[in-house]
């Protein structure tokens, strides 16, 4: 499983988002909006869609 990460709107920089998947899970996803958590780069919590997305190993 590769760590779902997305780009952080404030620090422009690429941070996990709490969740584990790969391809298909993405494309399996049907929700539109995901909220994350707290973001580790800038602590404000995002939403983020699947085009966000970014797959890390
Ligand atoms: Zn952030």
């Amino acid at each position: 499983m590769a760590k779902v990460m997305i780009k952080c709107p404030e620090k422009k920089t690429l941070v996990f988002t709490g969740v584990f998947g790969d391809k298909a899970f993405l494309d399996r996803l049907q929700i539109q909006e995901n909220k994350m958590a707290r973001c580790s780069a800038c602590g404000k919590s995002h939403t983020w869609t699947k085009q966000d997305a970014v797959l890390q190993d």
